[in-house]
């Protein structure tokens, strides 16, 4: 069987391909010309973030299984895999904890304005400590969660941890489910005006598209944090940075963007209340490597007896002829 890896992955992913005796090849240029060629036989292809379009997808005649390197997939078009009969894998398991731990971190560094009472300290200013802004606790805020999966859900346990409130929306959901995690369900408006803080925890599609622009930034509480950890443009970013301009709501953080990378002059680097990071939420090592063998085992698991498969990675399994 022929796999190619389309990007940058961890070693122990390619031990999963060793251990299969894959012939497999790794692309970093994503020409959609050179593609069309080095993909048109190929049986598995494991994608981390470049966009495939269904022009490239249509060269590739002997291809089963895209598997992705992570949970969201806007980057290729899952009706025209299943109309095609190739499976969609993703990495379920793999990156919940890493991107909670980032929106707590986010939160917390907002909150906490860690960075100025550092950079007082090694100015040799600590007598000066009145002098920074006030900073706040977790404790007993209200945070609400947009999209109660498996992110939205380590979100919530982490923040319980810190004993706030915790709110969740997730018409999707039920709300005996909401309550079994100790959260309460809450309309979208009505969290939009309850928050402290909010987290989004949404898939990027037609509905959720500017899920928050100027009309819900314009009832938040000026004291809030909105953190985006899930993908460009369920934030719509003018408004987003309009209002914090205007002090309108506290801060923002945002590890994904409507464009990536965002253009260098985007007026978001030019503000104070925000902290940024390149799309790295799940990044960290651990995760790395299990992004890395989860994605490999789908394709490999996917392509021989399916025996090990875990079919809950398969985002189209329903629908396919296996
Ligand atoms: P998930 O599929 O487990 O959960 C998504 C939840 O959103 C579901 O519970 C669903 O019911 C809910 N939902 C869908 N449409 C909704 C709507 N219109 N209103 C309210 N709720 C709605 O997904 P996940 O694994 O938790 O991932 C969430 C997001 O995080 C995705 O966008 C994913 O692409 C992104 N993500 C980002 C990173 C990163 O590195 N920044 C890493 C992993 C995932």
């Amino acid at each position: 069987m022929k796999i190619a890896v389309i990007g940058e992955i961890h070693q122990d992913g390619w031990e999963v391909f060793r251990k299969i005796d894959a012939d497999t090849f790794e692309l970093f240029n994503f020409d959609e010309d050179k593609l069309k060629e080095q993909l048109s036989d190929v049986d598995g292809i494991l994608l981390r973030t470049a966009k495939l379009s269904n022009d490239l997808l249509s060269h590739c005649k002997k291809l089963k299984i895209i598997s992705r390197h992570g949970v969201g997939y806007d980057n290729v078009d899952l009706e025209f895999l299943t109309n095609n009969n190739i499976a969609l894998g993703i990495t379920s398991t793999s990156n919940a904890v890493s991107v909670a731990e980032h929106v707590l971190t986010s939160f917390l560094y907002l909150s906490k304005k860690i960075n100025l009472s550092d950079k007082l300290t090694r100015e040799g200013r600590f007598n000066d400590k009145s002098s920074l802004p006030n900073f706040f606790e977790l404790y007993q805020k209200n945070i609400v969660i947009y999209g109660f999966g498996r992110i939205g859900k380590a979100v919530a346990k982490r923040c319980l941890g810190f004993e706030a409130n915790v709110y969740v929306y997730d018409p999707y959901i039920s709300k005996n489910i909401i309550e079994e995690n100790n959260c309460k369900a809450i309309e979208k408006i009505d969290g939009i005006k309850l928050a402290d803080y909010i987290s989004i925890h949404l898939p990027l599609n037609k509905n959720t598209i500017n899920f928050i622009g100027e009309k819900e930034l314009a009832k938040m509480k000026d004291t809030a944090i909105i953190i985006n950890t899930a993908r460009g443009g369920i934030i719509n970013e003018t408004s987003l940075v309009k209002a914090l301009q205007n002090k309108k709501i506290f801060g923002a953080g945002l590890d994904v963007f409507e464009q990536e990378p965002p253009d260098q002059n985007h007026p978001i680097f030019n503000l104070e209340n925000v902290i940024l990071s390149p799309h790295n939420a799940a990044l960290t090592l651990e995760c790395r490597k299990r992004m890395a063998i989860e994605s490999a085992e789908n394709i490999a698991f996917f392509l021989s007896d399916k025996k090990n498969l875990n079919l809950n990675n398969i985002v189209n399994k329903n629908k396919l002829k296996l």
